[in-house]
């Protein structure tokens, strides 16, 4: 690894004279796409090499979780974020330079591969990632205690998932969600500095802000890319709208007047800690007569079905698309069953550690439903990883990040009653009268999701362009969850609160519109690869297991990786270059016009 810490090698040492820190003492003439060709030679064989070291480190600090081992970690991370930022500065005296457009392309992504920038003056850079260290360790700590005199009685994040998840007391519940609540308003000051940092850095490479940046990311101009996610949630709403208001109606007759009959809905009821999924709240919302009449977790349980042949299943599903067969090592390398002996990191992750062929899921198998969905959307990962293997390592990646999530979502889809009759798990699939059940259940967690996956950005976003200013973050917060949603919180939220701090994804920096995208993109891509296997059914009950014509789609937009505009990715596979969310309207067809019957023109919306 002598690559990491100098310039690059001696003749380009010469072209980059006006280089930063790295090179600032070197004096040459101006750069040429020869020296720009070499510079991302170093890139990508530089970044395989920290990566891989990155994924050892990574892998071996989840199967065995000690102070050693992270340690080792967060030292390799540093590396590659230093070398990274070091990389993407550089980058930037190429910008005039004439070179050819898949060598444009890396230079770009270089640019856009940090979500965080770290400003150039050393001191900045030193506070800005302690800042988010601190921001990330505050909200992994963090714990409600009711009786500060007992911290055996702590509530931990999975503690309130549970509460949130299983209560059916109202006044329980509003006491947890306030209380997870707690863990936040110490972050406000340091949010606030970290946005000011963050955007110093984002402002070297040339962006607006850190927003700006996260939005360069998509191929198209940053005002282009709102206007086209307001385009996507125009589509969706009116579907959305109908759900919240078949919930309210359960809701109200539960709960009484604490959730208005006209309102936004009470966010401490919808099973959820940050009422992003409301299939907690299935029992409730239940329409009759609709029980599709089996329960896959108890198929998996009847038949004691091994961790290893659930995922054999899944392998089965992508060979049977024409996929190659999972490699030796994978079964080899891969946890499946939580070990007895030690702390493991169990959230489900899909690995290419070689960044060649050693492919691997790392997950702790239960014989349920979700667990038997969740390898499959794993095994999307790897496969989508394994097909751009062969590209430059710039070029590793989902066409753009939503890619990346939809994939294993879209194959998760195909897991349909008749599928798991072709496989044998089922005797035979339920009347097409019991479909309500089973896409009510569905809506909860995917349509449900979509306001609160494009919020969260849009909150952002006016935060890091100054729109929004530390003195309105919470309100701001409200206003947003108010306005997509349909959401209120059980309490007035003053800014002493930072409520948008209790979501993971804040304190931890990472994008979020990414999920709003996978949630859309996955329902275009299993209507496209449904149409090429011959579905000719309704699109809830398409499966495309066993089409090679279907499987031929989907790899020829894998293949691809971020070598191409996600727009020719997308092409590909569907034959348009337009994210369409129509699809995700076609799945829940029959339910739409359910939903209809039931509310009868009552009022939707909460104005
Ligand atoms: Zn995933």
């Amino acid at each position: 690894m002598t690559t990491i810490r100098r310039c690059f090698t001696a003749a380009l040492v010469a072209a980059i004279a006006t280089a930063g820190a790295a090179c600032a003492n070197q004096t040459a003439s101006a750069p040429t796409a020869a020296d720009a060709k070499q510079f991302l030679d170093t890139v990508n064989d530089t970044m395989k090499k920290l990566d891989v070291e990155s994924n050892q480190a990574g892998w071996v600090q989840q199967n065995f979780i000690t102070d050693d081992t992270e340690a080792i970690q967060a030292r390799v991370n540093q590396r590659v974020i230093d070398a990274i930022a070091r990389f993407a500065k550089e980058s930037v005296k190429f910008d005039k330079v004439d070179v050819s457009p898949a060598e444009r392309r890396q230079l770009n992504l270089l640019k856009l591969s940090l979500v965080m920038v770290t400003p150039s003056d050393p001191k900045e850079g030193e506070e800005l990632t302690a800042i988010a260290a601190r921001l990330e360790s505050t909200y992994g700590k963090g714990k409600w205690c009711p009786d500060p005199a007992k911290p055996d009685a702590c509530l931990n994040i999975d503690d309130i998932t549970k509460v949130m998840a299983e209560s059916r007391d109202a006044a329980r519940l509003r006491q947890v969600w306030e209380g997870w609540h707690t863990i936040s308003p110490p972050m406000r000051k340091d949010y606030a500095r970290f946005v000011e940092l963050s955007n110093k850095g984002a402002r070297e490479l040339g962006f607006a802000d850190s927003g700006a940046m996260w939005r360069a990311k998509y191929d198209m101009p940053p005002e282009a890319f709102t206007k086209e996610l307001d385009r996507l949630w125009d589509q969706v709403r009116p579907l959305y709208l109908k759900l919240h208001a078949y919930v309210r109606l359960k809701l109200h007759e539960k709960y009484g007047d604490m959730v208005p009959a006209n309102g936004p809905l009470p966010a401490h009821l919808l099973g959820n800690i940050w009422a992003q999924d409301w299939s907690n709240i299935y029992p409730l919302i239940a329409p009759k007569n609709a029980d599709p009449g089996y329960s896959l977790t108890d198929i998996l349980k009847q038949r004691k079905m091994p961790a290893l042949e659930m995922v054999r299943t899944g392998e089965r599903f992508y060979s049977s698309l024409g996929f190659a067969p999972l490699p030796k090592t994978f079964w080899e390398r891969s946890l499946f069953v939580r070990p007895k002996d030690r702390d493991v990191v169990c959230h489900a992750s899909a690995w290419d550690v070689d960044m060649d062929s050693d492919i691997r899921i790392k997950m702790c198998i239960d014989q349920t439903a979700e667990d038997f969905t969740t390898i499959h959307h794993e095994l999307g990962h790897n496969y989508y990883q394994r097909a751009y293997m062969n590209l430059p390592v710039l070029f590793r990646d989902s066409a753009n990040d939503g890619f990346h999530e939809a994939t294993g979502d879209t194959i998760a889809l195909s897991v349909t009653p008749e599928y798991l009759v072709k496989i044998g798990l089922l005797g035979a699939a339920p009347d097409a009268s019991r479909d309500i059940g089973l896409l009510m259940k569905r809506a909860l967690e995917k349509v449900a999701f979509l306001p609160f996956g494009l919020l969260i950005d849009q909150w952002r976003w006016k935060v890091f362009n100054g729109e929004v200013t530390p003195a309105g973050y919470n309100k701001a917060w409200w206003d947003l969850r108010l306005k997509y949603q349909g959401i209120a919180p059980p309490s007035s939220r003053g800014e002493d609160l930072f409520d948008p701090g209790a979501k993971y994804h804040v304190p931890d920096n990472t994008p979020y519109t990414r999920y709003f995208l996978a949630d859309i993109l996955q329902f275009q891509f299993h209507r496209a690869l449904s149409k090429a296997a011959g579905c000719t059914t309704a699109l809830h009950r398409c499966s495309i297991y066993q089409s090679k014509d279907a499987g031929a789609k989907l790899n020829a937009m894998l293949s691809m990786g971020a070598s191409k505009p996600w727009q020719d990715a997308l092409e590909a596979m569907t034959g348009t270059t337009q994210m369409d969310a129509s699809a995700i309207i076609d799945y829940f067809a029959p339910l739409d016009k359910w939903l209809d019957e039931q509310l009868k023109g009552a009022k939707t919306g909460w104005q």
